[in-house]
């Protein structure tokens, strides 16, 4: 039976100590970081995934503001919003809730937003320079799942790696972070040719599909690291919310096989939140230099 990485309890720690530094910074500067918050829509995932931001913000002293549009919002007007935001010299991180909406053009908005306030890491000057190798922002998610990943102490160098799944958000940036660290590394997607086998071979798993409980217990390598990224809402009206969360991956069957591996919740999704206040709090912190 494996161990559960626990990344609620990694995420208290690290939010302890982030908590600490700004009250030392608000003692000595009078001021504190603030994170800025544009969201599209009324999507539910990301109504949850904006209210869990403000509150961590909030709980570790940090300032937060939510710029909330209607579906039907112009590019023009969410881009004349980050170009005020970008010139406000309060703000610190600026962040567009993702997805959008189809009709507006998520990369041309996202690049919108100064490197210095891309707290996310998503823009394509902030993934270029994490390419080219002098990194400004990480990306969230990946920069949470390497924290997990070290969390097992487990010495990573030279082992294989996997992805799946190839976006811009998880999957590309994870492989740089995974390659930094020495490991070599297979990026899998929706197109390759023989899943289960690649799988079978990974010392280490990451899962970023969308797809509930895709991967099967039976095809994770024995002692494997597991990490489970993907969020999927299951229909259960027992529960008063009327759905449960799972992962991509079948947990009950993929413990058995793995060394470690990360619960849906509790696993990469508190850790992403956590990235993204400590990269505010780092993007503070350079404009003091
Ligand atoms: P995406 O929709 O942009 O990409 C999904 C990827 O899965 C694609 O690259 C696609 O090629 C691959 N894929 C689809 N079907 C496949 C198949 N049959 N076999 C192999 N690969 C397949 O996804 P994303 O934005 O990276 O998100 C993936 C999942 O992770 C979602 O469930 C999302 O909610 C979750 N997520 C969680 C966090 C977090 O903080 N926990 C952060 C980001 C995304």
């Amino acid at each position: 039976m494996s161990k559960i990485i626990d990344g609620n309890k990694i995420s208290t720690k690290i939010l302890k100590n982030l908590k600490k530094e700004i009250s030392e910074l608000k003692t000595k500067y009078r001021k504190v970081p603030h994170l800025s918050v544009i969201l599209v829509g009324d999507n539910p995932a990301s109504q949850v995934y904006v209210n869990i931001k403000k509150k961590r913000s909030q709980e570790i002293g940090m300032e937060f503001s939510l710029y909330k549009y209607p579906e039907n919002v112009s590019e023009k007007v969410l881009i004349k919003t980050i170009k005020k935001l970008n010139k406000d010299k309060k703000i610190n991180g600026i962040i567009v809730q993702l997805p959008l909406p189809k009709h507006l053009n998520e990369r041309k908005i996202l690049d919108e937003i100064s490197l210095e306030k891309d707290v996310d890491g998503l823009t394509t000057k902030n993934l270029g320079a994490l390419f080219s190798g002098t990194p400004y922002f990480i990306p969230c998610t990946p920069a949470g799942i390497i924290e997990l990943i070290k969390s097992t102490r487990k010495n990573i160098t030279g082992k294989k790696a996997v992805i799946i799944g190839r976006s811009n958000i998880v999957g590309k940036p994870l492989s740089i972070l995974l390659l930094n660290e020495n490991c070599t590394v297979t990026i899998c997607h929706s197109k390759t040719a023989n899943l289960e086998k690649e799988i079978k071979q990974a010392d280490i798993l990451i899962a970023a599909i969308g797809k509930p409980e895709f991967i099967k217990g039976k095809w994770i390598k024995k002692d494997a690291i597991v990490i489970d990224v993907g969020i999927n809402r299951i229909k259960d009206n027992s529960l008063p919310k009327g759905y449960k969360l799972v992962g991509d991956i079948e947990f009950t069957t993929a413990q058995k096989k793995a060394s470690f591996i990360t619960p849906v919740p509790g696993g990469v999704g508190p850790m992403t939140v956590t990235m993204l206040l400590r990269n505010t709090v780092k993007s503070f912190k350079k404009k003091l230099i």
